[in-house]
């Protein structure tokens, strides 16, 4: 396990954000870095390259790619974008971000435990409990907001700390350099999911992780119109097994679909930089309506893990939760009258969506605890696309109207 115990220095963390100068500021890398135009043709664009395999020039000598499993150069562009997106040395990408995720438990061996946030994505907490305990995996699921909590979760077998932050849907910030901590102090790893916060909000690996998770489909792709997954890491031996499980397993993604992830991270700072804007927008208004019990949104000052998130993320994201002085049926209703938000599922397209936790994502929750858990009946998650802000407001405010006595 890799001894990455100290937390990088201010000045360590502003040279990782604006990277290598030659690779340009944020912006830059994410339209450049990977990307030189053709040399065969001169196409600007990345080529989608859809050949499965790749003429050696004696047996044995190949030119860096021999079958595209193992490798494609689509897929390498979007890799090493990735990878300098996150001021990290690898990237490697998926065919959704579970495949990713597995990759992750792949380290892992029988006996081994994992203590894992209490809140994070259903498809997570379905891998752990439903795949990997039949393997012997154990895992504890605690506040990872509690860092007592985590430090007594802790035990000699500990082997992985994984964490989402801002989580789903009610956007608890964790902090990761402390999280890194108590994993490092036990031999362990810690991985992130950056999924919600993107690299240009949020870059983990400054903060200590050893790991950063993605699901490509989400803000990365930001159109809504791929699956994709993807590890980024600075430490050789965990490219060198991410590579090997990547090869093994097979779970990797499509030249198109690489080809459509890259285009849309062309557009992520100018995307995100409204997602934040609306997003500010919306929960403040929320926060003043009548029928809005509670708002849950980072840049909120109200929001317990506003000072956290102001420290560790540079825009505090598109994502806004709140919860409506209503019942369980009026709240469906509500989100079934939106028309500019979108009723589904899903998060991080440029289009909004709105949708309700207790009867959608968290359904299979039993009443009792998904309330202890504080996801209550009158509980909306919105994920805040870049339409005129106006024209989501008036549509919220409209559907409230209609819905709540
Ligand atoms: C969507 C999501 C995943 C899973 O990604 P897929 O691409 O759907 O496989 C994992 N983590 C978070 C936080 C997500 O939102």
């Amino acid at each position: 396990m890799p001894d990455t115990t100290e937390t990088p220095t201010d000045e360590e963390q502003h040279e990782t954000s604006t990277g290598d100068p030659a690779e340009g500021r944020f912006e830059t890398r994410a339209i450049h870095a990977g990307q030189e135009p053709d040399p065969q043709t001169g196409a600007v664009m990345p080529p989608i390259h859809t050949s499965s395999t790749f003429a050696q020039d004696a047996p044995g000598e190949d030119r860096g790619y021999e079958y595209a499993r193992t490798g494609n150069p689509t897929r390498t562009v979007l890799e090493e974008n990735l990878a300098a997106l996150e001021g990290a040395g690898y990237g490697r990408a998926f065919a959704s971000g579970m495949a990713a995720i597995n990759t992750v438990l792949n380290l892992l061996e029988s006996g081994d435990h994992v203590v894992a946030g209490d809140d994070i994505y259903g498809g997570t907490h379905r891998l752990f409990r439903q795949v990997y305990e039949d393997y012997d995996l154990e895992f504890s699921f605690v506040d990872t907001t509690d860092i007592d909590a985590v430090s007594d979760a802790v035990r000699p077998a500990t082997e992985l700390v994984w964490v989402e932050t801002p989580t789903n849907p009610l956007l608890r910030v964790n902090n990761i350099a402390a999280l890194a901590d108590i994993a490092h102090d036990t031999d362990a790893l810690c991985a992130v999911d950056n999924t919600f916060a993107t690299p240009y909000l949020q870059r983990p690996l400054e903060h200590g992780a050893d790991i950063v998770s993605h699901s490509l489909t989400k803000y990365l792709g930001g159109h809504s119109d791929v699956v994709g997954g993807a590890l980024v890491t600075d430490d050789p031996d965990l490219e060198e097994q991410f590579a090997f499980y990547q090869n093994s397993v097979g779970a990797t993604p499509d030249p198109f679909g690489c080809f459509l992830v890259l285009r849309g991270i062309k557009t992520l700072p100018v995307r995100l930089d409204r997602h934040c804007e609306n997003a500010q927008t919306l929960a403040g208004r929320l926060e003043d309506h009548p029928d809005v019990d509670r708002v849950y949104y980072p840049g909120l000052e109200s929001h317990p893990g506003h000072d956290l998130a102001a420290r560790q993320m540079d825009d505090f994201g598109g994502m806004v939760s709140f919860e409506l002085d209503a019942t369980l049926d009026e709240t469906a209703t509500f989100v079934s009258e939106t028309e500019r938000f979108t009723l589904a599922e899903s998060l991080g397209g440029v289009e909004s969506l709105i949708e309700q936790p207790a009867t959608m994502t968290h359904a299979a929750i039993p009443r009792e605890q998904r309330l202890a858990a504080g996801l209550t009946d009158g509980l909306v998650r919105a994920s805040v696309g870049v339409e005129h802000v106006e024209d989501l407001w008036t549509d919220i405010e409209r559907a409230i109207e209609t819905a709540v006595a």
